[in-house]
């Protein structure tokens, strides 16, 4: 199987990526791991993408998938195993061996993990990360959301407006949230437990409560809550590219220049796996930018030749 572009991950990097380097005449295809539309999908409410004054998540990466499904080809679960790089790229999934001359990285980011006893054991039974999905099981209960980013807020306020009490549980005095959402945490009453760290998730069948640590008494303390939604910021889905010798910075983002060029050629990436600002409306940006960086490195237009 041979593309001249293969696309990896079906985010608002990736889809953008794909519906500009069709557009600009690439035979391209999409690998994505699960249903293309990204982690935007798991976002309460988008209230800054251009032309969508509030929107719901799920509906976006919607809306954003229907629109490159009709101009680029897309292979839905089918997770990228491996990269080779010779003078071409070869790029594994676990039924096809695709070989194509560029690749666009735009794999996203993962959730960050607390890391503390009982996360793991009461996934999917209260501990939780992403209130949109699990949300509604939780109407009328008290719920902690651990964070103090515009994630965290955002879940909280989801979950308030939808009935659960719910109570913020942050490290820091301050919340790094924006002040915007800040304000709106203190209208819709969510209480805030701050300066505090969660040391046990504590429940048998499902979480009965979190025992938590006051940082500035530093005073042990059991909270009764029904579920924990942890928004604790994500890490960098980067290690396809590391393994072929692409660079990243000490937090695993992978280092692009204003081109979306990695420092190995006909290599981009684009999106929230590059860092920076991570909104939808830049990994958008830096999708089309990656394509169009391929199409000038695969087709060598006019204004490439030196002569
Ligand atoms: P984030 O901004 O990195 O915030 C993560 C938060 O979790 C921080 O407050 C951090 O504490 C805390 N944290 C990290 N590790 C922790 C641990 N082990 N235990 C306890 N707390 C921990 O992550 P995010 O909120 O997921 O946002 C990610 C990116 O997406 C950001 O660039 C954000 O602006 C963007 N985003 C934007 C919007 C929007 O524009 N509406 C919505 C969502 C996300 P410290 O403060 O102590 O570091």
């Amino acid at each position: 199987m041979s593309y001249e572009l293969v696309i990896i991950g079906g985010g608002p990097a990736g889809l953008s990526a794909g519906i500009y380097a069709s557009r600009l005449g690439l035979k391209t295809i999409i690998l994505e791991k699960g249903v293309a539309g990204g982690l935007i999908s798991e976002a309460p409410l988008v209230e800054n993408y251009p032309g969508f004054p509030a929107v719901n998540g799920m509906k976006l990466a919607e809306k954003l998938r229907e629109h490159a499904i009709k101009n680029v080809e897309i292979a839905e679960f089918e997770p990228v195993r491996k990269i080779e790089r010779n003078k071409d790229f070869k790029v594994y999934t676990d039924n096809k061996c695709i070989t194509c001359k560029a690749v666009i990285l735009a794999t996203g980011t993962r959730k960050r993990k607390l890391g503390v006893p009982g996360e793991k054991e009461l996934k999917g039974k209260g501990v939780s990360y992403c209130a949109v999905c699990d949300g509604p099981f939780f109407k009328g209960c008290r719920v902690a959301v651990v964070g103090g980013g515009n994630s965290a807020a955002l879940e909280a306020l989801y979950l308030a407006e939808i009935g659960c009490k719910v109570v913020l549980i942050h490290r820091r005095k301050q919340l790094r949230a924006e002040k915007i959402l800040q304000d709106r945490l203190k209208e819709k009453g969510v209480k805030l437990l701050v300066p505090a760290v969660i040391t046990e998730i504590i429940g048998r069948n499902s979480v009965e409560a979190v025992k938590i640590n006051k940082l500035d008494l530093n005073v042990e303390e059991k909270v009764d809550v029904e579920a924990v939604f942890i928004a604790i910021g994500e890490d960098p889905n980067s290690e396809l590219a590391s393994e072929i010798g692409v660079k990243t910075d000490s937090r695993g983002y992978v280092i692009v220049d204003r081109t979306q060029r990695t420092n190995i050629e006909r290599f981009y990436a684009a999106g929230d796996v590059t860092g920076g600002f991570r909104q939808v409306v830049t990994a958008c940006a830096e999708g089309a930018i990656a394509a169009f960086s391929a199409y000038e490195d695969i087709k060598q237009p006019y204004w490439r030749s030196t002569t």
